[in-house]
């Protein structure tokens, strides 16, 4: 540290241990570390829904493989810090993280010849049943940690994973990262889950948050066997919502057995099962993420639709 003139304190170098001045200092050089990490990332992403067990790491996990087999270099952040699902929806729950040169390396996931590189808390839990148990200031300083101090490399696009609802973990991401480009929402259609929805658009507006889109998950069920469709949680819901509110709406994916089938077995859904008409309406929305296709929404627009 260089020497600082600091008049009558008594210092040894430049400033003792916990005055305010190098508090101070630090949290300087920490924000310089963050915005220089981020500067290197073309797009961040932030993933979020209303409620659990919507689909909202599915949806995350499955955009990240999508944009790396579309050839762009990805990382993908899981900022849930009470139930980590990206490890074991990527098979990748054994993994550990190594440093290397002061920096944490996020663990690869190959596919098709792309690396995406992860990073979630899981890697860091001995056993993946222990509970994290952190209060807000906590957890913000591990999302910090995570987007300064790991070596994401120049990428084109940072998916983040958040829990469920409007809690420490997407606020911690949206004042940590400037220039987050927005949020993905994903709902399932039936009013209950409407609700909490409405609240995460809500949190985009008030923190000056684009909303690039609502995703309605889990959209009706075709039937194996006569093909009719069977609306499990009522349908048009989120697009519906996404009208009200004035918000992009990406699109519907359906309830596939698949996709419960993929995850359990810990391989993501859009490599293994690329030719079913599930993976191509995502494959669609992804687009509409990417802004390489308007969304289907009631004419809203914003810098990412066209
Ligand atoms: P969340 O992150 O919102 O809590 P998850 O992504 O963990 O939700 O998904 C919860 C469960 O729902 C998982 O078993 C997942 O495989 C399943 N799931 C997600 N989307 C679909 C879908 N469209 N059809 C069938 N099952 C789905």
């Amino acid at each position: 540290m260089t020497k600082q003139n600091s008049g009558h304190c008594s210092v040894q170098d430049g400033v003792p241990n916990s005055s305010p001045h190098r508090e101070a200092g630090e949290e300087l050089l920490d924000k310089q570390q963050l915005q220089e990490r981020m500067s290197l990332i073309g797009r961040k992403i932030l993933v979020m829904s209303g409620k659990g067990g919507v689909g909202k790491s599915t949806v995350a996990v499955n955009l990240a493989v999508t944009l790396a087999m579309h050839g762009h270099r990805v990382g993908l952040l899981d900022v849930d810090i009470h139930g980590p699902s990206v490890p074991k929806l990527l098979g990748l729950g054994r993994e550990t993280i190594h440093t290397s040169d002061g920096a944490v390396l996020p663990v690869e996931y190959t596919v098709d010849g792309h690396n995406i590189h992860v990073m979630s808390i899981g890697f860091l839990l001995e056993n993946p049943d222990n509970a994290v148990i952190w209060r807000g200031p906590v957890k913000m300083g591990a999302i910090k940690q995570f987007l300064k101090d790991v070596s994401w490399g120049a990428l084109d696009y940072l998916i983040i994973d958040s829990p469920p609802g409007t809690g420490d973990e997407p606020l911690s991401v949206c004042q940590l990262i400037n220039g987050l480009d927005g949020a993905v929402i994903v709902t399932t259609p039936q009013e209950l889950a409407l609700v909490d929805v409405r609240k995460s658009v809500t949190f985009c507006r008030q923190l000056r948050l684009p909303v690039l889109g609502v995703i309605e998950n889990m959209s009706g069920l075709l039937c194996p066997h006569c093909g009719e469709r069977i609306d499990v949680f009522s349908s048009g819901g989120g697009e519906k919502m996404a009208g009200d509110m004035g918000v992009p709406f990406l699109g519907r994916i359906p309830i596939d057995p698949e996709i419960v089938k993929s995850g359990d077995e810990e391989r993501p859904y859009m490599y293994y099962y690329p030719k079913t008409v599930t993976a191509q309406r995502f494959d669609k929305i992804v687009d509409r993420i990417a802004g390489n296709e308007s969304s289907v929404a009631s004419g809203v627009k914003n810098k990412n639709t066209v």
